[in-house]
């Protein structure tokens, strides 16, 4: 594991390489501000050297074309990552602030996608089109090539997992630079895929900063697909690059998503739900529950109960498992304090928290109490923007037709939950909220990232799916073989 003992390194062609123009920076504890290790402050060169590498690896015949090959070794990544499981939490826990049971849990997923992609590699067959007698026509599923991964911090080893596992398996040799904010889970990763029998440079990490690495492999001559997890902001920037080149790419980006409950909601299980979908990674989740929309009948009742709970949580430093860690800069603390104050001045009341918590304990972090603003409206900033911190805003509603148009009154679309006892109601709304996943009395279905269900934004929240079949096919593309007789 990397520790600030070792040097620091990029993966590339198979080989620990430093840095060619010698730069490097610091992945440190956002609990502590202990350095955890020494990163290459990557460069132009680097990824050329990468991407070099990637092409190399997809230009050379290998084992890797035979799909069985690759089902054999992405299965041997997963068992690896779980027989390594507890190290990889501790630095995922330490890299990222995130209580140790959730680094546990984003762990599990990561070998989870390994498994599951591992199970399509030699699954991928195509079609035979009847054109009439004298031709024979098929489609064949290709990889596209050359892959940039481009990952967001906030989950590294699972967005890491959930995109170079099928990119992977469907045959493409990958870059990733990681997020500069918590890089350490990515890096293992690679040296994994490398133990495991990834060819060398199938898999390439390099790290560093996302104008000096992300857009000039985004924008790379051979790279042939992007795929980007991150914000809104730097998806629009790196889409437009990439359309320039009418180069295809994923955008997996923010969301807004809201709980609705309905009168008739089991609330013993809602709002454990609801407080655990604000509050998990200190709601730093592009799939955050931040907006709760409840029926102004049991608006206060609601509100009164999350409160509590919310009021109830611990904060600390990931490695002790407290409810919340915390936030990974202090530039994402600034923005979730002024956004807090900011709707406080608009008219917004604090029902919980709305502030840093108080000790000793916290003064080396960047820690923010869960908090939850009433006597919000739907047209406020912090009710359409992703704040990205623990905060949760509650609106009322007063109809089935007023739920479905405060739901949709953002221009995110990424999930979304309802909860009734009405099954035909359930199913009606879920229809008409605009966003890649709806759940009916849940949020998620725990236990290992959901590697089967496709996952995805409408509108702003992005472009493209990943997880599930959908996410393997994205790193495909069709070629059709015609031959007359
Ligand atoms: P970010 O957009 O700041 O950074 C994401 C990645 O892009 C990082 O690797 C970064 O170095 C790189 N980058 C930054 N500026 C760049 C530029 N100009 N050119 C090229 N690359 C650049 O996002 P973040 O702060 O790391 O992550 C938080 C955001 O990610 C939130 O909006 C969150 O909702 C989103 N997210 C989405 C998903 C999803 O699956 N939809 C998952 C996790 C996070």
């Amino acid at each position: 594991m990397t520790t600030n003992s070792q040097q620091a390194r990029n993966l590339i062609g198979g080989e620990e390489r430093p840095g060619i123009d010698g730069g490097e920076f610091q992945s440190v504890d956002p609990a502590t501000g202990e350095v955890l290790g020494s990163l290459v402050a990557s460069t132009e060169r680097d990824v050329d050297l990468a991407v070099a590498a990637a092409r190399a690896a997809v230009d050379r015949d290998s084992d890797w074309q035979v799909p069985r090959n690759r089902v054999i070794v992405l299965n041997r990544m997963a068992t690896l990552i779980r027989e390594r499981a507890e190290g990889l939490a501790v630095l995922e826990s330490r890299d990222t602030g995130k209580p140790l049971l959730q680094a546990q849990a984003d762990v599990a997923g990561a070998a989870r996608y390994f498994e599951f992609y591992a199970g399509f590699a030699d699954k991928l067959d195509g079609r035979s089109i009847p054109v009439g007698p004298d031709f024979v026509d098929f489609t064949v599923r290709e990889p596209y090539g050359v892959v940039a991964v481009i990952t967001a911090w906030n989950y590294p080893i699972q967005i890491a997992a959930r995109t170079v596992a099928p990119a992977l398996a469907a045959g493409n040799a990958v870059v990733v630079k990681p997020a500069p904010e918590a890089p350490l889970s990515t890096l293992e990763i690679g040296r994994i895929a490398h133990e495991a029998g990834v060819p060398a440079g199938y898999l390439n990490v390099i790290t560093g900063g996302g104008p000096e690495v992300g857009m000039p492999l985004a924008i790379h001559p051979d790279v042939d697909l992007v795929a980007f997890t991150g914000s809104r902001d730097v998806g629009k920037l790196l889409g437009s690059a990439a359309a320039r080149l009418i180069r295809p790419f994923s955008l997996e980006l923010g969301g807004k998503s809201p709980n609705v409950l309905f009168e008739d909601a089991d609330l013993e299980k809602a709002i454990p739900a609801v407080v655990n979908a604000i509050v998990q990674n200190a709601g730093q989740n592009c799939a955050a529950g931040s907006r709760l929309l409840v029926h102004r009948s049991i608006h206060d009742q609601v509100v009164a109960a999350v409160g509590e709970r919310m009021g109830s949580l611990r904060c600390g430093h990931g490695i002790g498992n407290p409810d919340l860690g915390p936030l990974i800069t202090q530039r994402q603390h600034a923005k979730v304090a002024g956004m807090v104050q900011e709707a406080v001045a608009a008219g917004a009341r604090i029902v919980v928290g709305g502030a840093s918590p108080e000790g000793e304990e916290f003064s080396g972090g960047h820690f923010y109490l869960p908090t939850l603003l009433s006597g919000v409206d739907s047209k406020m900033a912090i009710a359409r923007e992703e704040v990205f911190g623990p905060v949760l805003v509650a609106i009322p509603f007063d109809s089935d037709q007023d739920a479905v148009q405060i739901a949709n009154d953002t221009t995110y679309g990424l999930t979304s939950a309802v909860w009734t006892a009405d099954v035909a109601r359930g199913h009606r709304i879920a229809r008409r909220i605009r966003s890649g996943q709806v759940y009916i009395n849940t949020y998620g279905v725990g236990g290992g990232g959901s590697a089967e269900l496709p996952f995805g934004g409408y509108r702003q929240s992005g472009h493209g799916r990943t997880k599930g079949l959908e996410g393997l096919l994205e790193f495909t593309q069709i070629k059709n073989v015609c031959v007359a007789l």
